[in-house]
């Protein structure tokens, strides 16, 4: 039988789960000029406003000048440089780790941990809600794959029971959808009880939570517990470049090097995109008013938001999903905040559980209040236009 795509992508369409992708004119900002428009964005992971910071554009172009653009091979074969070194000795010395290794994407890291570390034989638990890559990860990894219920150490604990091999729970720090952290204080007895490993992908805390942005683990003071052994972040978020890195023991890191075939068999990401990380992941340390300016403008929103009666998680983080429920109404929405030059995400199934479609709103540090005014302003009047739902 030939092929026939078309049918797909008119089931999309017809369920209003259509992907369209905005082409942006200008570089990451609060503001971005989209199709000839100047627009107010909520819809970036630049959480400290570093993305287009004047010493990490530097910190790249002068890396450019010393490494060239290409890394031009693998790390294992020639493209690993002192840049690429020295960043990941920062990143370990940043996350109390003994040892760090860089990824091009934290898609990747979270396939070369998962796939290298179980097989067939061992058992891999995730929390149901965790980023399609840890979900992805874990069915290629061909070990027993399980999800548990959202956050719940008593879901986890009775999937434990039937648990073979070694096993590796895996759930996100800070969750990418929701924006709620992991109850890793709840996490880690379970997970030591059953002697089992846990892996958390921190890839929306790192820089945003704790005093010196040390992600999650510090926001719980966990940072000294052994509890967690695999330990992700990404660095297109808060870090503003792009990548991903994997902390944990010398053993584990050398098992990735020798055994993770997403990290083998892949081009080393341009060193000079390590020289610009280096560059912002000393701003993320030194520069503790952005988390506070950032928290600052959460607040403001959340309580400004629960004034008009929208339904938010339980979110203590840049992410501010705003329950819309069905697919129809959250395009709606989108598309009106849009009309009035605000971009806003839509997200739908099967990014998220069908009937939990949502604006997935997200801060900056470089946003002002004036912005999150104009956001709520906008929010209080185009809600009201939704109803009575017209497209339900
Ligand atoms: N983990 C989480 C929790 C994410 O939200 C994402 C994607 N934004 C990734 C991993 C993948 O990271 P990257 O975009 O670097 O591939």
């Amino acid at each position: 039988m030939p092929f026939d795509l078309s049918q797909g992508l008119a089931e999309r369409r017809a369920e209003h789960l259509y992907r369209i992708r905005p082409i942006l004119e200008s570089p990451q900002g609060t503001e971005v000029r989209v199709d000839g428009r100047t627009m107010l964005a909520f819809c970036s992971n630049d959480y400290l406003g570093l993305a287009n910071h004047p010493d990490v554009r530097r910190a790249f172009q002068q890396g450019v000048e010393q490494w060239g653009v290409g890394s031009g091979a693998s790390h294992l074969v020639i493209g690993h440089t002192r840049a690429h070194h020295q960043l990941e000795e920062a990143l370990a010395a940043f996350t109390g780790r003994p040892r760090a290794l860089l990824f091009s994407t934290g898609y990747m890291a979270n396939l070369a941990a998962v796939t290298a570390l179980l097989g067939q034989g061992d058992t891999v638990l995730e929390d149901r809600l965790n980023h399609a890559s840890l979900l992805d990860a874990g069915l290629l990894s061909g070990a027993r794959f399980s999800r548990y219920l959202h956050n719940d150490p008593s879901s986890l604990a009775s999937r434990l029971e039937k648990n073979s091999g070694n096993t590796l729970i895996v759930t996100d720090g800070v969750f990418s959808m929701d924006g709620d952290l992991a109850d890793l204080p709840a996490l880690c007895p379970v997970a030591r009880r059953a002697q089992a490993w846990l892996m958390v992908d921190d890839a929306h805390g790192f820089g945003v939570l704790g005093q010196r942005g040390g992600g999650i683990l510090e926001h719980f003071d966990l940072e000294a517990d052994d509890s967690v052994q695999v330990l992700v972040g990404t660095l297109g978020k808060a870090f503003g470049t792009s990548g991903a890195f994997v902390a944990g023991s010398e053993e584990l890191i050398e098992t990735l090097i020798q055994f993770a075939r997403p990290y083998i068999y892949t081009t080393g990401q341009p060193p000079a995109l390590a020289c610009a990380t280096l560059k912002s992941l000393e701003l993320v340390q030194q520069e503790t008013w952005r988390r506070e300016q950032l928290q600052h403008l959460i607040n403001r929103f959340r309580q400004g938001a629960s004034e008009l009666g929208l339904t938010l998680l339980d979110s203590p983080t840049p992410i501010q999903p705003v329950l819309v429920g069905s697919n129809a109404r959250a395009l709606m929405l989108s598309a009106l905040l849009k009309a009035k030059g605000i971009m806003v995400g839509a997200i739908r199934p099967p990014t998220v559980p069908a009937g939990t479609a949502r604006l997935r709103i997200t801060f900056s540090a470089a946003h002002t209040e004036a912005q999150v005014d104009r956001l709520l302003d906008a929010l209080a009047e185009c809600w009201h236009k939704l109803e009575p739902h017209p497209y339900e």
